[in-house]
Order: C-alpha cells, then sequence, then structure tokens
C-alpha cells in the first residue's frame, strides 16, 4: 500500500532515502522512517506524519551511512503512531526491517515469540519480522540464512527490505507486493515503485513473487527463497525525471489533467493503422485472437471500475455479451465462469488486491485473463494471460485522471478487436476510430476553457452535487461525482438519468445542482429527467455541444466538442475533473493527498 526505498551505494544513503520518500508519499503517507547502517550499528528515525516532517527532524550527523532503508505507511496493523511507524526491529536492535503488505499469520508468530521472551514495541502485523529473523541469529545462522528462514515462515502478501547490524547489505523479498530494483553506476536502489528512483537511473528489475535478493555493494543476487540463483534482467523504463514532477502546476492531479492530449496520443500510437484507414492493430491481439470466447466479465474498482463500466457498455452495445464487476464483490457475486469466458482487469497500478483475488478466482475456475494496466511488470500484468498496456505514463495524484481516459479508450481500441472476431453488430466504426485519432486535439481545446473553474467558484457550498448521464454517459456520471467527493469532501452522487425519480429526486432542492452529461445518444430522455430537477429547483448545468438544445434549457453549459457519442462521455468527463479540481482548489483542500485515501489500494 505504502512505499518502500532502500540504498546500498558508495555515497551518504540519508538524502537518497528521503528523496525516495518524497517521491513514494502518494502511495500512503500516515507514517515514515529511515534506518540507515552507520558503523556503529543501526540507526532509526521514524514518526507519525508527512516525510517533510521527518526531513525536518533528521539529524544527519547521527544518520550517516551508505546502506540504509525507509518507509512511508498506510496502516493496516495498528494507528499511525510513532511506535507503529517503520523500520521495525527486534529487541537487541541489531535488525530493522520494512514492509508493504500485510502478514497474515503474524498473531501466531508473535504469540510463539513472546513465549520465548520477544518483546514488541508495535501492534504492527510487520514487527514479528525482525524478531524471526533474530530468533536464527540467535540460532546461529548467518544473516541471509535467518532472512530466508524468517521469509519462509511467513505467510500473506509483502515486499520486505531488512538489514542486520554492522553489515553492508541488504536483504529484500517480495510474495504479493510490488518490490524493483534499480541500478547506477555507484550502486543498488530497492523500492516499491520506480518514481521513488527516478532521477537517479531507469534501468530497474522487477522482481517476481518468489524473488529474494541480497544486494551488496559490489552487486546484487537474484535467488529463489532456497538460494538458488535466478536470472532476472534490467530493463529500462521510458519514464523520465521531469515527468515525475509537478512541472509548472500547482498539484499534480492538474498536471496529469493536461498531460491527457499526450497520454492518449501515447495510447493510441500505432494502434489505428492497418489497410484501412481507421483500422485497430493492437500488437498482442491479431486477428482471431479472440476466436472461442462466449462471455466477457470485467473486474476493477473505483475509477478504474468506471472505465470498465466504459468499456462493457460500448461492447454491449455492439452486440457482445459483457457486465462489469466490481472486483471486491466478485468473489460473492460473480457469475459462472469457464474456460470461454475472458475476465478483464482494469487497474491502473496492477497491484489492487481487489482485482487481483477477484482475477485468482477467475482463473481458478478456467477462465482467460487480460489486463489493463498501465504498469509493466505489474502482478496484474504477470498474472494474465494477456496485457494491453494504457502507456499513460506515471500517475501520482491519487485521484486518477489521465488513466481514466487512457483505460476508457484503450477499452474502445480493444472492443473493435472482439467485435471483428466475435461478429459483433458494429462492423464499421471507421468514423469513431477516425475521431479518436483527433482526440489529443480535442482534449487540449477544453483544457483551454475555463468555464470549468468559474462554475466550481459560482456553486461552492452546495448542499449535494448530482451527477446524472444514460448509456456512456453513466459511467461518466458515476466518474464525475467520484472524483468529486474523492477531492473536494463534499457530497455527490451520480446516477443513471432515469434513476433520478425512482428515489433520488427527493434530495433535489435549490442547493443541489445537477450536471447532466448529453453524448449524441437518446440525449432526449436525458434531457427529459434534466428538467425534472429543474422543475425542482436545481440549477441545471449541461455538459454538451454548443448549439445542443439543453443549452438553451440549462442554467449554464460546460462545453464539449461534438464527436462521436462513443467519445462525447470522456470529452465531458474532462469538464468534469476541471470542476473538482477547482472546487477542491478553492476550499484549500490537499488535492493530491486527499485524507484516508492512497493511490494503490494493495490491501482487500
Ligand atoms: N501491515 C503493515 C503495517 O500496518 C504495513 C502496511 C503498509 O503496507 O504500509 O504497518
Amino acid at each position: 500500500m505504502c512505499g518502500i526505498i532502500g540504498r546500498v551505494g558508495t555515497d551518504e544513503a540519508i538524502d537518497t532515502l528521503l528523496t525516495g520518500l518524497e517521491n513514494l508519499e502518494y502511495r500512503g503517507y500516515d507514517s515514515a522512517g529511515v534506518a540507515v547502517q552507520n558503523g556503529s550499528g543501526i540507526k532509526i528515525q521514524k514518526q507519525s506524519g508527512k516525510v517533510a516532517e521527518l526531513k525536518q527532524a533528521i539529524d544527519s550527523d547521527l544518520l550517516s551511512g551508505e546502506v540504509g532503508i525507509g518507509h512511508t505507511r498506510w496502516s493496516t496493523h495498528g494507528p499511525p503512531t510513532d511506535e507503529n511507524a517503520h523500520p521495525h526491529t527486534d529487541s537487541t536492535r541489531d535488525v530493522a526491517v520494512v514492509h508493504n503488505g500485510i502478514i497474515e499469520n503474524y498473531a501466531t508468530l508473535k504469540s510463539s515469540l513472546q513465549e520465548l521472551g520477544h518483546e514488541f514495541e508495535s501492534d504492527t502485523d510487520t514487527e514479528v519480522i525482525p524478531h524471526l529473523i533474530q530468533y536464527y541469529l540467535d540460532e546461529g545462522a548467518s544473516a541471509e540464512t535467518a532472512f530466508r528462514r524468517a521469509i519462509d515462515d511467513l505467510e500473506g502478501s509483502y515486499a520486505v527490505a531488512a538489514m542486520v547490524a554492522n553489515e553492508h547489505v541488504l536483504y529484500a523479498a517480495r510474495q504479493g507486493s510490488p518490490l524493483v530494483v534499480g541500478l547506477d553506476d555507484d550502486g543498488f536502489f530497492l523500492a516499491s515503485d520506480v518514481p521513488a528512483f527516478l532521477e537517479y537511473t531507469d534501468d530497474v528489475v522487477y522482481l517476481e513473487d518468489g524473488d529474494v535478493v541480497v544486494v551488496r555493494p559490489d552487486g546484487v543476487e537474484f535467488t529463489t527463497l532456497e538460494g538458488h540463483a535466478i536470472d532476472r534482467q534490467p530493463e529500462t523504463v521510458a519514464w523520465d525525471p521531469e515527468q515525475a514532477g509537478k512541472g509548472e502546476y500547482d498539484h499534480f492531479m492538474l498536471k496529469e489533467i493536461h498531460e491527457q492530449p499526450t497520454s492518449l496520443a501515447q495510447a493510441i500510437e500505432g494502434r489505428i493503422q492497418g489497410d484501412e484507414p481507421g483500422e485497430v492493430a493492437l500488437e498482442s491481439f491479431p486477428p482471431g485472437a479472440f476466436d472461442g470466447i462466449e462471455r466477457i466479465q470485467f473486474v476493477a474498482c473505483g475509477t478504474s471500475y468506471h472505465a470498465a463500466l466504459y468499456g462493457s457498455i460500448a461492447m454491449n452495445q455492439c452486440g457482445i455479451q459483457t457486465s462489469a464487476h466490481l472486483a471486491n464483490e466478485y468473489g460473492v457475486s460473480a457469475p459462472p465462469v469457464d474456460e470461454n469466458t475472458l475476465v478483464i482487469a482494469v487497474t491502473q497500478s496492477g497491484e489492487t488486491a481487489d482485482t487481483l483475488n477477484a482475477m485468482r478466482r477467475a482463473e481458478a475456475d478456467g477462465a482467460r485473463l487480460l489486463t489493463v494496466t498501465n504498469v509493466v511488470g505489474s502482478t496484474a500484468a504477470r498474472l494474465a494471460d494477456d496485457v494491453l498496456l494504457i502507456r499513460a505514463g506515471p500517475e501520482i495524484g491519487v485521484a486518477a485522471t489521465k488513466t481514466f481516459s487512457s483505460q476508457a479508450v484503450m477499452l474502445l481500441l480493444l472492443a473493435q478487436c472482439i467485435i471483428d472476431d466475435l461478429d459483433g453488430t458494429c462492423e464499421d466504426r471507421r468514423a469513431l476510430y477516425n475521431d479518436l485519432s483527433g482526440l489529443p486535439d480535442t482534449f487540449s481545446s477544453i483544457l483551454e476553457d475555463g468555464t470549468a473553474k468559474a462554475l466550481a467558484e459560482q456553486y461552492l457550498g452546495a448542499e449535494s452535487y448530482f451527477f446524472i448521464g444514460r448509456g456512456l454517459g453513466f459511467p461518466v456520471a458515476l466518474e464525475g461525482a467520484l472524483k468529486f467527493k474523492e477531492i473536494t469532501y463534499e457530497h455527490a452522487e451520480g446516477f443513471a438519468s432515469g434513476e433520478l425519480k425512482h428515489g433520488p429526486l427527493a434530495l433535489v432542492t435549490p442547493e443541489t445542482p445537477v450536471f447532466a452529461i448529453f453524448t449524441g445518444d437518446e440525449d432526449e430522455k436525458v434531457l427529459n429527467n434534466a428538467e425534472e430537477a429543474q422543475t425542482r429547483g436545481a440549477p441545471l448545468v449541461a455538459v454538451c455541444p454548443a448549439g445542443h438544445r439543453a443549452v438553451d434549457i440549462a442554467d449554464a453549459h460546460l462545453d464539449i466538442p461534438a464527436v462521436d457519442p462513443d467519445l462525447a462521455g470522456l470529452l465531458a468527463n474532462v469538464q468534469l475533473q476541471l470542476l473538482s479540481y477547482h472546487a477542491a482548489d478553492a476550499l484549500g483542500r490537499p488535492i493530491d493527498k486527499p485524507r484516508n485515501l492512497a493511490k494503490s489500494v494493495t490491501v482487500e
């Protein structure tokens, strides 16, 4: 859930560790800490709160050393206190450990260790790890063997990095939580995510579940838990450090909203081509790739679920049988799955625990798995039979923006391959794909429009904000409301427009603006529903092209260029992203790190 950074090099580690923690803070940030091997044992500094506060409190002389580990925590076991912050140690303080994930059998391990006299200082599951290592060291094992034995005792999900006093070595292991190794001329990095060390190197090795690495100043050994050498090749990531910084924008979220023309261009590059203009060619899916598939199920959470719903509706409209499921409900409500079922997992990080579990369940029932993700080498990418990368680049803001548009667009392209293979009913969608090629420019034109900001300020202080849409406008209404509540902390709900009269209309007052999304598909029905709300006093904002009938009726208008109905919702979504951003900004919210939320939800 949170972030790990480790460094073994020839220079002082502390600055690298703190920079890494700042870069990783978006993953979770209730507490932070570092441990450095300083030649006379391990020195630790950790506390609840932000990395900036830790940085201020740090005594760099005390934390001098060339080997170290750091952590930003998003609590799963025990509140975000100083004691529960990582790194954790054993009773002798000769072992320090940072951990992402959950140790499921920690209670049993802890009581066995307590019976042996080990005293615990925190409420975390993590603390059993340094105590286990110490236990094996006391038995006479070498540090490396003690680490391997401790890891062998763990059940659950983890990325772990550990060090033992007076050794210039880091030990690390991965099972179910991401971990990467970075290589530069002066040493090595360990991290839960590449942006942690991107300003130092872009040469990385992604670890696989079950890998154990031993990092020394002169090299890294990649091994199995039993210690057998394994081959892990470095790859170069295409992200540059500039991209991982905020640039000219006040917030990562605004920067990422503005990056959409580029991220979309990257997503579709080389994928709309072929002999006929407007033909789709996805690298991993040649014609016939989906032959034999009888039904498709999408699994995803949060914003990715809205993108999945978008893809599902687009495919249904072309006669392909699909359904979209919240991944966290899939285990208890999944429809039947067999080897003719394609399960499409949509996850930005590729590490969303709920989605991974849904995938594992579907895999056990024989389904074919396809992952749509932003992260090469992520767990969901490895778990699937096929991967479709959305190529959006790093997304730092907790509220997903550019990854939603890229996910939705990739699903529209995927839809075409599936429609072609499964004889769907929409055979000629060249007009759509031609509009899709122009989408980056269309997005740019919306980004120059200041109306969303003006409306955000005009409606500030409203009781609730409602978003309605129909067909492909429905997932956009859900996404508009999710974004609004995530970052403004104001009450917002998204509805299928036809549902308004089945209950939510009771909430509508002059204090509840209603944003209605018009895609160009059955707009009359949406307009009727919107007018029902307006009649009851709600200010109505029409999100539609200029010249649309709704503009004359509505109290205000957010403009989108006229495009194919399959794409109009994505344009409306950009206006809604800007609306949420500016409302949150006017309210002074911490936009990139909304309270209680983390970017990548790697626990169930
Ligand atoms: N389960 C550990 C804790 O609560 C680690 C959580 C995390 O991944 O940050 O401290």
